[in-house]
């Protein structure tokens, strides 16, 4: 089991809130993974396909440099799934059929940190150079995958980031007590001593044009996220102190990274009664970081039922377990409201231009046409207080930006880039990967996709690796 540091003494600082897990007890645990008749995590479970039983059988025997070996073969950056990932893994787990899952992410952490303590991850850059420009548009962990795999083959890999640093949503969005920034200037230093460039502050298709781009380059892979926001809709919602929960949470790591001095008035938790619209990953990070800046209160509300304690039966192993979780932010305080609907929200009573509370009823979900959809209950309405409203309704889709126009690219109605059998989204030159083209989904699965779209790439140009 993860072990955290102690509430009460996390709660005052963002430095990580999950500790290194102790050998004793990682040895202990992982010895019940030999105990596997036929294993599902590594198939079924990590879209990496990373060897988790041969991990685990490598650490159990103290064979680490094995161990380490093995996970580098299928992860580059094992160090942020370690940090990040829910452990697709371990919702396959087939000790998780009868007790806890055997805790293959917290193998992979020591394995990988282990690695780095003993100084056996060191710059590899490629032997060979090839004549074949590269630029990756994003720094998200897709970009950065993309980036790894073909500068490995030799390619000259320029990654252009709009953002003042790269990183995408692990710089900011991600709150730094779930993955400590230093761990990411880590790989990023590897990154450009094995010679890829980036490029940061610069936005593709604004301050340098798509066709630019292609003069400099021989191929772009694009990898710019999901980064379309889902508002809400109602009266109120122009209120001060309503705020995405994206931009919120890259406040805090600006402030933290030294981007920014503090945070003005307008953005911080102190004092205030938050509300974090959206039961999600992204809201539970809101949740964290309030109580970080010295929130009075903090409740989180839900549009969807509450999930299940345990499997329902149309959800069996090994399939991903879509059961009820709470964080390590949950675990510090704060209310969970579920089947909750925000119809609008009310000014302060001391201030009209700002927000004091917000109205709410509960909803039950009928089906029709083979669909779920939210019903008000009568009578049900209610009224929470809140002085900042956190929307952390997720994402619907890539930005149309100017570089996809300038590309002539179109965003499909599910709100990803489409791509061809190719897995191109254009001609031979575009590439695509990441949320951008799968919607948005975990750091694990747009690693993933990154490799994959660089693999592409690398065969149709017929490129043996290096
Ligand atoms: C708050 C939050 C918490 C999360 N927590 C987790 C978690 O704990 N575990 C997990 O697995 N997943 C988590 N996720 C999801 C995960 O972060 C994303 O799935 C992942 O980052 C997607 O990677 P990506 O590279 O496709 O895109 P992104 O990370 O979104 O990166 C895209 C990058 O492209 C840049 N860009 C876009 N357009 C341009 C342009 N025209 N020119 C230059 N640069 C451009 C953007 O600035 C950005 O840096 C979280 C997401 C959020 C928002």
């Amino acid at each position: 089991m993860s072990a955290y540091r102690p509430i009460i003494e996390r709660i005052h600082d963002f430095l990580p809130v999950e500790l290194m897990p102790e050998e004793p007890d990682l040895r202990r645990d992982l010895a019940r993974c030999q105990d596997c008749g036929v294993p599902f995590c590594h198939a079924s479970g990590c879209p990496l396909l990373n060897a988790v039983p041969e991990i685990n059988a490598a650490v159990l025997g103290g064979r680490w440099l094995t161990a380490l070996i093995r996970l580098l073969d299928t992860s580059p950056f094992p160090e942020f799934t370690a940090r990040l990932c829910p452990a697709l893994c371990e919702g396959s787990c087939v000790q998780g059929l009868h007790e806890s899952a055997v805790p293959c992410r917290q193998a992979e952490l020591a394995v990988i940190e282990r690695g780095f303590a003993e100084n056996r991850i060191r710059p590899c850059p490629p032997q060979r150079r090839r004549d074949l420009a590269v630029a990756v548009i994003g720094s998200g962990p897709a970009g950065l995958a993309a980036a790894w795999r073909l500068n490995q083959a030799g390619l000259r890999v320029t990654v252009y980031e709009k953002d003042a640093r790269p990183g995408g949503f692990l710089r900011y969005g991600i709150p730094d007590f779930k993955l400590g920034k230093d761990v990411l200037d880590r790989r990023i230093r590897l990154l450009e001593r094995e010679g890829v460039l980036f490029e940061c502050g610069v936005e593709a298709g604004t301050d340098i044009s798509g066709r630019l781009l292609l003069q400099r380059h021989d191929i772009l892979v694009l990898a710019g996220g999901a980064r379309q926001k889902r508002d809400l809709s109602v009266s109120g919602r122009q209120l001060a102190g309503i705020h995405f929960a994206t931009d919120y949470l890259a406040a805090q790591n600006r402030v933290l990274n030294g981007e920014l001095p503090g945070l003005p008035e307008e953005w911080t938790a102190r004092n205030k009664r938050v509300l974090v619209i959206g039961g999600g990953d992204t809201g539970a990070d809101c949740v964290g970081t309030a109580w970080r800046q010295g929130a009075v209160s903090v409740r989180q509300v839900e549009i969807m039922p509450r999930p299940p304690e345990t499997r329902s039966p149309d959800n069996p192993w090994p399939e991903w377990p879509r059961i009820l979780r709470a964080s390590s932010s949950h675990a510090e305080g704060g209310e969970r409201l579920w089947s909750v609907t925000t119809t609008s929200f009310a000014q302060a009573r001391d201030d009209p231009s700002r927000v004091g509370a917000a109205h709410c009823a509960r909803v039950s979900w009928e089906e029709r046409e083979g669909r779920l959809h939210p019903v008000s209950i009568e009578n049900s309405a209610f009224v929470l207080p809140a002085d900042l409203v956190l929307l952390a309704m997720g994402f619907t889709g890539a930005l149309p930006d100017p570089l996809l126009r300038c590309l002539g690219l179109k965003i499909d109605e599910s709100g990803r880039l489409p791509r061809n059998a190719g897995g191109r989204p254009g001609g031979r030159e575009i590439y695509a990967c990441g949320d951008m083209t799968l919607g948005p989904s975990l750091v694990v699965r747009a690693i993933n996709d990154g490799l994959r779209a660089a693999e592409g790439l690398l065969a149709q140009r017929g490129l043996a690796p290096n």
